[in-house]
């Protein structure tokens, strides 16, 4: 959304989510919603501009969720809540998602799955300026075999042509990106997380047509075939990762493949009995060997980039603090956890040019927080200010 209002945030402490220093006394212009400059010491001349007084406080880029389903409210079963909906109100209700997502100072969402046109029709009216909300990189419908992971969400495809046919259609609907369904999962009644859902030759399929139109592809994959079926022809980034071992992780370092690990909604998934009895007995079975995975994937120094599958069963939006808690307790330092929600996730959305840093010409995108997250990342729970694209949210 543009803005009128040109900004001095002047006297805060910068971490860019770039670099590991943290630059002290510094000041940031903001004009017509970017960053014009970004600079140590007083700002000088600051007529036409509103200042910012950020003394004490920290200012880092807006945070950003690589994985997310707008559509579901994070009750206990949210898809029940939305299967028999029209989607005009699933689609309202997904913009007021985005909205609580954002007033976090989540300013970036990746959306793995919606059906039909439901988030793509919030994105655009995002992106025209006529409603605020965070940026959204949506991957429209997710493709899915038939019955298999979360198929009430997408466009069902069997064989290389069926996937082939759906690759294009949410492209040409408007899709940022391919979601593709590699393996079974937890939130669906029936199937396996360990069990292979697309063969290669599917995968490869949905991987040729977005590439035609220089799209990624993501895949939901959670057993060990299926993370090597999806490694073996280029996936571009693994959901959950859940079984990947340590042949798989050093491909995935070696190919620059992301993992998005999602761990806070698998602990969500075994914290209480009101969830549906199929996926609880899922959860509980992959909790431990999930986390287990994530240390090893720190360890090996795979590329990972945040994100929660927030609108999940019990995993609101506010569970973005918890993930990056979890990546913290799984051996990445303070400063590891918010590259990976800034500038990596960024490079892991593709829009690195554009948001994750603090640099000029970058989006302001910005959390103004009161103390330093590289002591307790917990704090940026706590009061802060948000902007996005040079406006203040909160
Ligand atoms: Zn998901």
């Amino acid at each position: 959304m543009p803005t009128d209002t040109n900004w001095i945030l002047k006297g805060g402490s910068i971490i860019d989510g770039l670099n590991d220093e943290v630059v002290e006394n510094s000041y940031i212009k903001v004009e017509n919603g970017r960053i014009t400059e970004v600079k140590e010491g007083e700002p000088g001349d600051t007529e036409g501009f509103e200042v910012i007084n950020c003394t004490g406080k920290y200012i880092l880029p807006g945070l950003i969720d690589c994985h997310v389903h707008l559509v579901w409210n994070g009750s206990a079963d949210p898809q029940s809540l939305i299967k028999n909906e029209e989607n005009d109100r699933i689609a309202l209700e997904a913009y007021k998602h985005a909205l609580d997502t954002l007033k976090l100072g989540v300013t970036t969402v990746r959306d793995l799955g919606s059906p039909d046109r439901t988030v793509l029709h919030v994105r655009n009216v995002i992106d025209s300026g006529l409603l605020s909300g965070p940026t959204i990189i949506a991957a429209g419908a997710p493709i899915c075999m038939t019955g298999g992971h979360v198929y009430y969400l997408g466009y069902e495809s069997d064989g290389p042509d069926e996937v082939r046919k759906n690759t294009r259609r949410v492209l040409k609907e408007g899709a940022d990106l391919v979601k593709v369904m590699a393996t079974g999962g937890i939130y669906t009644k029936g199937e396996e997380p360990g069990s292979v859902q697309f063969t290669i030759e599917e995968l490869s399929a949905a991987k040729e047509e977005a590439l035609k139109k220089n799209k990624k592809v993501s895949a939901h994959a959670d057993g060990i075939e299926g993370i090597m079926n999806c490694l073996e022809v280029g996936i571009d980034t693994i959901e959950h990762g859940i079984y990947a071992d340590c042949q798989a992780l050093e491909i995935m370092k070696n190919q620059g493949t992301f993992l998005v690990p999602t761990m806070a909604v698998m602990r969500q998934l075994i914290s209480s009995p009101d969830i549906p009895a199929y996926a609880l007995e899922k959860a509980k079975q992959v909790v431990g060997p999930h986390f287990s995975m994530l240390q090893e994937a720190v360890q090996i120094g795979v590329k990972i980039a945040t994100g929660t599958d927030c609108g999940s069963p019990l995993t609101p939006p506010r569970y973005y603090y918890d993930e990056l808690a979890i990546m913290h307790e799984a051996g990445m330092s303070e400063m590891e956890v918010i590259k990976a929600s800034t500038s990596v996730a960024a490079e892991c959305l593709g829009i690195e040019d554009q948001r994750g840093s603090i640099s000029p010409g970058k989006f302001a995108d910005l959390l103004i927080a009161d103390s330093n997250p590289l002591n307790d990342l917990n704090s940026l729970r706590g009061d802060k200010l948000v902007m996005k694209n040079g406006v203040l949210v909160s």
